[in-house]
């Protein structure tokens, strides 16, 4: 696990002057990365990182001759049109290079002059997605949004027998993961009402969950051996914000007995941005469990885990409708929560009990956390909790009012650590607009 250093020394200053504003999400000592070009051109796509509004070209910072060593052959692999290479060198490359960019992008480095010339604004970029996903997992670390899931259905018995036991997952969909800001499709599907025969067509319960990505590096551990405890942490390259859309009405008739499958499967919202896990080192949080709970099976406990294997990250998510849009009303607050409040286990915890049984984790590989829900009224992940199944719509600025999404809504996710003794670092945005089903044929 990182330890702090002098990357993450809340004194720092960017000459980059909009990293130095006190609400900005990417000051000097955050360094997300992400893949990118200029907006509307055929240039290649290549990493880049977020300082202030800029993003530094790591190509044209490469050619600019401003890294040595370890963080030149990072950033060299960072320059390429995804960031697994990056995420393959492992973490003492990637220090090397947040090392290394720190030093170059501080008030009075001499990088200056060499690195003005590969900077771009990032309202001039349109990004991918930061890494090509080879496989995808969602998890179900949300204890409060299970629980509130499980009363829908179970009221005397929301949470089945085995949670508090096994990090819950299924294996997901890898090629619809889409970049933030890509429009997502309505989904057709079929639903079961009361009628004997099921119905086929748009979903009409199309939900959002507010989710954080974990993007795995290191070199991946071949089939068949598992990962400890000790080394889970070095296998995560790093953190971004997820959206996986969802709709409730097609779940339900399909998910028996092999678990979701199109409800799930027509699309999730990446943020282009992913945090690194040395970045989120001052934001680390104690693991513990609620008294009564039973503590972790030795495979997944470990003192550093205890000790700070949580992330504390606070989590919104924003509505704005085609129609506030079109009266430019501003987007509204649907939901805050606390990651650490709402997870029920660590990313480490995943990471070995994913491999545990042998599977192999590659670089690039996403890991959902699941609906990360805070136990309070207005803290729920989804619109499934927050009108309590569609019975309870939510009145929203303007007179209109949702169960579900409407075509044309727009739902983003934003994200932000902070604590007393470190600088604010933030996630970016991760936001989707819901377009209208396709006919049916
Ligand atoms: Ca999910």
């Amino acid at each position: 696990m990182y330890r702090l250093n002098e990357t993450h020394d809340p004194a720092l200053r960017s000459w980059v002057a909009s990293a130095n504003q006190a609400d900005c999400d990417f000051p000097i000592q955050n360094l997300p990365l992400a893949v990118l070009r200029r907006r509307g051109s055929n240039e290649p796509l290549r990493g880049g990182v977020a300082i202030g509004d800029q993003v530094l070209d790591l190509a044209a910072a490469v050619q600019a001759g401003v890294f040595q060593g370890q963080a030149k052959a990072a950033a060299q692999a960072a320059s390429a049109d995804s960031l697994n290479a990056l995420m393959a060198l492992g973490a003492a490359s990637w220090s090397a290079l947040r090392l290394a960019l720190s030093r170059a992008l501080r008030e009075g480095a001499v990088a200056r002059t060499a690195l003005e010339g590969c900077l771009l604004a990032q309202a001039d970029a349109e990004y991918a997605l930061p890494a090509r996903i080879g496989d995808y997992t969602d998890f179900y670390i949300g204890i409060h949004h299970a629980t509130a899931v499980g009363k829908l259905f179970r009221p005397d018995n929301p949470l089945l027998p085995n949670y508090k036991w096994v990090p819950i997952g299924y294996h997901g969909r890898a090629s619809s993961v889409v970049v933030s800001g890509t429009p997502i499709r309505r989904p057709l599907g079929q639903t079961k009402g009361s009628a004997e025969t099921p119905d086929f067509g748009a979903s009409q319960r199309m939900d959002y969950e507010l989710e954080l990505g974990f993007l795995i590096g290191g070199a991946a551990n071949a089939l068949g051996e598992p990962v400890a405890m000790a080394d889970a942490e070095a296998r995560l390259f790093g953190v971004a914000l997820f959206n996986d859309w969802s709709a409730r009405d097609i779940q339900p008739w399909e998910y028996q007995p092999l678990g979701p499958f199109l409800s799930k499967n027509f699309g999730s919202t990446l943020s282009p941005w992913v945090v690194t896990m040395e970045a989120l080192a001052p934001f680390r949080a104690a693991f513990t469990r609620p008294a009564g709970d039973p503590q972790p099976l030795p495979y997944l406990d470990s003192p550093a885990n205890r000790e700070r294997g949580a992330l504390d990250v606070q989590l919104e998510v924003w509505l704005q409708t085609e129609k506030m849009r079109a009266a430019g009303q501003p987007a509204v607050q649907l939901t805050r929560a606390n990651a650490r409040e709402a997870a029920y286990w660590t990313p480490a915890q995943l990471v070995v009990h994913h491999a545990v049984g042998g599977c192999n984790l590659q670089p690039g590989d996403l890991l959902g956390s699941g609906t990360l829900s805070g136990p309070g009224p207005n803290q729920s992940g989804s619109l499934l909790e927050l009108t309590q199944g569609g019975k309870q719509p939510i009145q929203l600025p303007g007179g209109e009012q949702r169960s579900f999404l409407a075509d044309g809504d727009t739902l983003s996710l934003r994200g932000w650590c902070e604590r007393e003794g470190a600088r604010r670092i933030g996630f970016g945005e991760c936001a989707g607009t819901v377009i209208a089903a396709r006919a049916i044929i």
